[in-house]
């Protein structure tokens, strides 16, 4: 009987795996580092053997695996397996995954977008269940997102539907790799962030930060900011104010344009919460159609890292019975 689904979460620092039961309850979940300075088959030959290890702790046989489900972070192809080009990992380029894992798993492999993958992880048992149209930010070193509507994810004509992270928000801003510039993702984000408090200490302001930091600027975290903010510090409350105000006008646009009834923050840096969300908020209510603002609330995501894994074995499922269409 196929009786079990399994989950990768291919992050830069770590993998995030587990086996599940057909009902999604987590049987096994390992984090292991990614190490993804050693190139993609290292990478990928550890996957393989992560899986290999949780099968072997189940006491499961290939034959009883329905599907594995995997979120890859980057441009790729879902239909065809193929990853095109990966953030963070060095020498990745037109790697075929589900080829890869094929050569020694007998059951059904396919991948997705991580940033989609935490969407379907919200979406089906988190703090987007139940909800027909919503979007889900995830704010960590970068800007991603994804967007369901009417019930099933958009990917559009190349699976790069969703990058809000790419919306231009001054005509000539802050490089992009991308290739354009002034890109949300550029100021709201906790690379961001921290580029916007540091440009403000090189005007000459003054924060408490400097003391924490030991004079060395490279030292400066999103999550610095986050505290200076709780002690009153000044610039961090401005700064943290204006990356939430800059989240809202993005967020104002993408209302419009979708007309989601929820919009859930989720990555490293919506751990700021409330710090950040309170300015998005005002921005949102003020400046998007008041019919679409009004139907939409903001909420930061609920199931934190385990988001990724589930909702990559939540897509292996849909993907194989046909009910998820790339
Ligand atoms: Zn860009």
């Amino acid at each position: 009987m196929k009786r079990y689904i399994i989950g990768i979460d291919l992050g830069g620092t770590n993998i995030k795996s587990a086996v599940y039961s057909a009902a999604f309850e987590a049987l096994v979940e390992r984090n292991d580092p990614t190490e993804a300075a050693a190139g993609p088959i290292f990478v990928l030959d550890k996957i393989k053997r992560i899986v290999v290890d949780m099968l072997a702790e189940l006491n499961a046989a290939q034959e009883e695996v329905k599907c594995m489900g995997m979120g890859i972070p980057g441009l790729l192809n879902p239909a065809e397996g193929l990853s095109y080009f990966s953030p963070n990992f060095p020498e990745w380029e037109n790697i075929h995954i589900v080829q890869e894992m094929q050569k020694v798993f007998s059951f059904p492999v396919f991948i997705d977008n991580d940033v989609r993958t935490n969407l379907y992880g919200e979406w089906r048992f988190g703090a987007g269940a139940g909800v027909k149209n919503l979007m889900l930010l995830t704010l960590g070193t970068g800007l991603g997102s994804g967007i369901v509507m009417n019930g099933a994810v958009l990917y559009g004509e190349t699976a790069s539907a969703g990058e809000i992270g790419h919306m231009n928000m001054y005509r000539e801003g802050r490089p992009c790799r991308c290739g354009s510039s002034g890109c949300l993702g550029r100021y709201v984000s906790a690379v961001g962030m921290v580029r916007t408090f540091t440009e403000r200490l090189a005007e000459g302001r003054s924060s408490m930060v400097q003391e924490r930091i030991d004079g060395k600027i490279e030292n400066l975290t999103a999550q610095m900011i986050s505290d200076a903010y709780d002690a009153g510090d000044g610039l961090a409350i401005e700064v943290m104010h204006e990356t939430g105000q800059l989240l809202g006008f993005g967020l104002a646009t993408a209302i419009n344009l979708f007309n989601p009834g929820l919009v859930v923050i989720g990555g490293g840096m919506s751990a700021a919460g409330e710090r950040l969300l309170a300015s998005a908020r005002e921005i949102v209510t003020k400046r998007s159609l008041r019919v679409s603002s009004q139907a939409c609330t903001i909420v930061t995501a609920q199931l934190g890292g385990n988001a990724g894994r589930v909702g990559a074995a939540f897509y292996g499922s849909g993907r194989l019975s046909g009910e998820i269409s790339v």
